[in-house]
């Protein structure tokens, strides 16, 4: 997606990027689906390197045109944003009224909206760089 009108009148852009105006949601079933591909894909890359056999790795998730100078953290990126990609719905907020439009599916170019209950003067802006403080201590760390 590049630019979405909203029913308010203004047009969203990601063309910017980053941006703060889109972003994923990824539910529990696909988060879960994604949290086991990453150790699922970092296991199956360390037991093809094991046996010496990074080449089947690589056979195994890219086409012939997949350039050869690549680290092995930067295949194992694109196979896991690929994945990502195919479990999550793109999201985009409008700054000026607050609508949040949901993907209807991963692989679909359409899209619901969804308004806030809140009145202009007490709503905040969502998406943005989003990342938590650490100074929750009720959270736990690995
Ligand atoms: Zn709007």
């Amino acid at each position: 997606m590049s630019k979405l009108a909203c029913s308010c009148g203004n047009v969203i852009s990601d063309v910017q990027c980053p941006n703060d105006v889109s972003g994923w949601l990824l539910s529990d079933k696909s988060g879960e689906a994604f949290f086991t591909a990453i150790h699922d894909t970092i296991d199956d890359y360390l037991q093809h390197a094991e046996r010496g056999d990074i080449a089947g790795w690589r056979r195994k998730h890219f086409n012939d045109i997949y350039p050869l100078d690549i680290s092995a953290g930067h295949m194992i990126h694109d196979v896991l944003t690929s994945r990502l990609f195919d479990l999550t719905l793109a999201t985009m907020e409008c700054e000026r009224c607050g609508r949040i439009w949901v993907q209807r599916t991963p692989d679909m170019n359409h899209y619901h909206a969804y308004s806030p209950d809140d009145s202009e003067d007490v709503r905040i802006k969502l998406l943005g760089y989003n990342e938590a403080s650490n100074e929750d201590s009720s959270r736990t760390k690995p």
